[in-house]
């Protein structure tokens, strides 16, 4: 039986071995970061080492970035009413359709006061619809992530920068699928916040962190109590979280010009050889997208089944639907984008990353062969939706 062949990172990514060395070594460590012992501030050393490699690693200053348990916590964090934005506090939320469920939530947000922005078939943010909804009403926080899960699709985020701030409102950017990935910059994508995630980077899950951008000078905690994080974000530090966390950005970023072209050229490589299926579709791929994600379905194809063929095949991929409570649901994202829900119900979802060899991509390529054969045979072709 040869090795498994991991190609769901847009899920998580196995630890980075730099990763794993800091947060060892940060298991040892006994003091804690607010202690003013030698203990402690060897701690704090560790803490704000790579609370430096993860503000450098989007351009700005370490006092900016505020670690949290992850994503979802960060998301939470930067969505909340009131902030203060150039036209007064800001009401109201407008949250692109294919946004991550935690943004989705509307974090402190009433629901009421929660709108929707919408994508175009491509799965691109619509930035006329946005300028239309900003001029509706009061100052908004508007939160569009850099790059899709399920897509890989990159959004525009320094145009919809510059319509939110021409309109005195707050731009929040998760950017937990793009940082480490592509190269990024708070200050050319013009943000006031931004979400980064350890874990889609080769860090552990359970760390994150939202980094300050220009138009905002603090936070509203979620969590109250003690002073860390400047007030911002109670509770002793989850310290080897964090160590691993700067270890593996640390690593993404001084790997990331070498890695990205070798990673797109794996990209296209599987895409055209999951594209010799004939009425093969991949999600988005007239848009700019991530060098690592490809979605796409064929005429008949039911995801469930094609993840489990995989998962046989020896290959970890996943769909692009949600599975709640054991009933699947056809994704939110392609949804919003137009895509019938017989198409929808057959994406699958093959994410890369840097220990990605060519030798596993043709693995994959011939298991879809394999599956292709079996899962679509005697379908009707044109029982596909066209995009
Ligand atoms: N935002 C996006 C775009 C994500 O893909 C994810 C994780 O899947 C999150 C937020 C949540 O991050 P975490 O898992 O660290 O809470």
């Amino acid at each position: 039986m040869p090795d498994r062949v991991y190609l769901d990172w847009n899920a998580t990514t196995p630890l980075r071995p730099e990763a794993r060395a800091a947060m060892v070594a940060a298991f040892d460590l006994v003091g804690n970061p607010s202690s003013v012992h030698d203990e402690g501030r060897k701690a704090r050393r560790v803490m704000e080492e790579a609370r430096t490699v993860i503000a450098r690693g989007l351009g700005t200053a370490a006092r900016r970035v505020v670690f949290t348990s992850g994503g979802t916590e960060a998301n939470t964090l930067a969505l909340v009413p009131g902030l203060k934005a150039p036209a007064g506090g800001v009401e109201r939320l407008l949250v692109s359709a294919i946004e991550h469920a935690s943004v989705l939530a509307g974090g402190r947000f009433a629901p009421a006061a929660v709108q929707t922005i919408p994508v175009d078939r491509s799965g691109v943010v619509d930035v006329g619809r946005l300028e239309a909804l900003l001029a509706a009403g009061p100052p908004a926080l508007v939160s569009v992530m850099a790059a899709n899960n399920e897509t890989g699709v990159l959004q525009p985020v320094s145009q919809v920068a510059e319509i939110v701030h021409r309109a005195g409102g707050l731009l929040h950017v998760d950017a937990v699928q793009a940082f480490g990935k592509i190269p990024l910059d708070i200050n050319q994508m013009a943000a006031d916040l931004v979400t980064v995630s350890a874990h889609k980077i080769g860090g552990p899950k359970g760390a994150g962190a939202l980094v300050l951008g220009g138009g905002v000078e603090d936070v509203v905690p979620v969590l109250r109590g003690g002073g860390q994080e400047r007030g911002r974000r109670a509770g002793t530090e989850n310290l080897a979280g964090i160590a691993g966390f700067g270890a593996a950005a640390g690593a993404a970023l001084a790997t990331l010009a070498a890695d990205l072209p070798r990673l797109t050229a794996l990209h296209e490589r599987l895409e055209a050889g999951l594209r010799q299926t004939s009425g093969l579709t991949v999600f988005s791929a007239e848009a700019a997208r991530l060098p690592n994600t490809t979605l796409f379905t064929a005429p008949g194809l039911k995801a469930e089944t094609a993840v489990i063929g995989f998962d046989l095949e020896g290959i970890a991929v996943s769909s692009g639907s949600a599975c709640s409570s054991g009933k699947v649901q056809p994704s939110h994202v392609l949804e919003a984008m137009g895509v019938g829900s017989a198409a929808a119900q057959g994406a699958v979802r093959l994410s890369l990353g840097w220990s990605t060899t060519t030798a596993e991509v043709d693995r994959a390529v011939e298991a879809w062969r394999k599956l292709s054969m079996t899962l679509l045979k005697g379908r009707d072709e044109t029982a596909l939706e066209r995009f």
